[in-house]
């Protein structure tokens, strides 16, 4: 962090869009204000190590294609109507973006992020891996079939993933053998889990991350059955699988507050990561909203990272908790299918959430647009930077939240 401020300045690293915020809303309404800039280097350093900074992201899908063209590719096959190897993705890629010289590096994914990530040196960086990684040869048989060589696991200690939620609709495309060749495989890497498990009870536990000399931070996580989960992949007492919400219910919300409740410790920070609704659409239905909203409330959840939709959509900041209703693709082969491309899920995002570990306040949220091309991140153009800047804003009226678009193309979230 210390790096991060001295060469930005306190200000822009939090994210304070002091400026934007002036043009939008009331200056004294927003939470940029967090202007208490200590008095003392004393005072300034309690404060850094109070700031803990996440990078979070949407789906991660380094399976199938992607598979291929890393250095351990696994065997090609694939289970789908239209395609029974892994490399139509790739042709179908390349057609449209050109080759891509292969075996790329382990590395090589990740593309202009890294940089980014070695700039903002987040504390924790999580994702949601929508693939199984495994050898298994028991596909499922459900049209697509993702999966990534445990060879190939080193894509993911590249970019320094701590945290892999795996409640999902791909993490058992290659039956519950997958399942746990995932999970033993992430465990070798050191990379922690959260949402799916050898029983229910190792898939409904946090992933518990220790920050040295910040605190922890617990992320639960949950797959619904909107986002493609068969109700049969889920964990039970003596079976292996995804943790499953049937419902969003209220009952749910209390079930969760209490559970959550007991493994929390003061000054914890609670991330509750969801797989829900569909690939596409911007709509965001109410129950949605309220079981967010109940989480902050009854459970003190302090953010809420929403994935499943193959591109953003819309960000609330409720009672300074950051709700990312859904973060996009970050990584997919899907370059050359057609169909939806009004979406732009070519369109990548980071998002750096600081947060007041002491209070569980959101300080700042900042979003990196990236494009995917040729199985690689690549920093977006302006011009599509404003377009997805333009749409975040716009999906962000309702929510009250605004964005504002700095000169290096990187976008700063603005709260009432
Ligand atoms: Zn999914």
């Amino acid at each position: 962090m210390s790096a991060i401020l001295s060469r930005f300045g306190r200000r822009q690293v939090l994210g304070f869009p002091l400026a934007a915020a002036m043009t939008q809303f009331s200056a004294s309404n927003c939470a940029g204000r967090v202007s208490a800039d200590p008095k003392s280097d004393d005072d300034k350093s309690l404060a850094d190590a109070d700031l803990v900074t996440l990078f979070v992201c949407g789906d991660v899908m380094t399976g199938r294609a992607i598979d291929q063209v890393l250095p351990q590719p696994g065997n090609p096959r694939i289970c789908e109507r239209y395609a029974t190897s892994a490399e139509a993705y790739v042709d179908l890629a390349e057609k449209a973006h050109g080759p891509i010289a292969r075996p790329v590096g382990f590395a090589y994914i990740w593309g202009d992020a890294l940089p980014e990530l070695r700039t903002r040196m987040p504390d924790l960086r999580i994702i949601n891996l929508e693939t199984s990684v495994t050898t298994s040869e028991a596909c499922t048989n459900r049209g697509i079939s993702y999966r990534m060589s445990p060879d190939n696991v080193p894509c993911l200690t590249a970019a320094g993933v701590d945290c892999c939620v795996l409640a999902n609709n791909h993490v058992l495309d290659w039956g519950r053998a997958g399942l746990l060749e995932t999970l033993d495989t992430l465990e070798s890497a050191k990379i922690k889990t959260a949402g799916a498990g050898r029983d229910i009870a190792e898939a409904a536990a946090p992933a518990i991350l220790t920050i040295p000399g910040k605190g922890r931070v617990l992320v639960f996580a949950f797959g619904l059955p909107t986002s493609g989960i068969p109700g049969d992949w889920a964990a039970s007492p003596g079976r292996s699988g995804v943790n499953f919400l049937n419902d969003l219910s209220p009952a749910v919300i209390k079930l969760l507050a209490e559970r959550i409740g007991a493994l929390r410790q003061p000054r914890d920070i609670v991330v509750v990561s969801i797989h829900w609704g569909p690939n596409w659409g911007y709509e965001i239905p109410k129950r949605q909203v309220d079981f967010a909203h109940g989480l902050i409330d009854e459970a003190g959840v302090d953010v809420i990272h929403g994935h499943s939709s193959h591109h953003a959509k819309a960000i609330e900041v409720y009672r300074d908790r950051p709700i990312l209703y859904g973060c996009g693709d970050f990584l997919n082969d899907y370059e050359g299918i057609t169909g939806y491309e009004g979406f732009r899920d070519d369109l990548a995002a980071m998002y750096f959430l600081t947060i007041e570990a002491s209070r569980g306040k959101l300080a700042g949220l900042t979003i990196v647009p990236f494009q995917i091309r040729n199985f690689r991140l690549n920093r977006a153009s302006p011009a599509d930077a404003t377009w997805l800047s333009n749409i975040l804003a716009r999906e962000g009226v309702s929510f009250g939240t605004g964005i504002r678009l700095n000169s290096d193309k990187t976008m700063d979230v603005i709260w009432r």
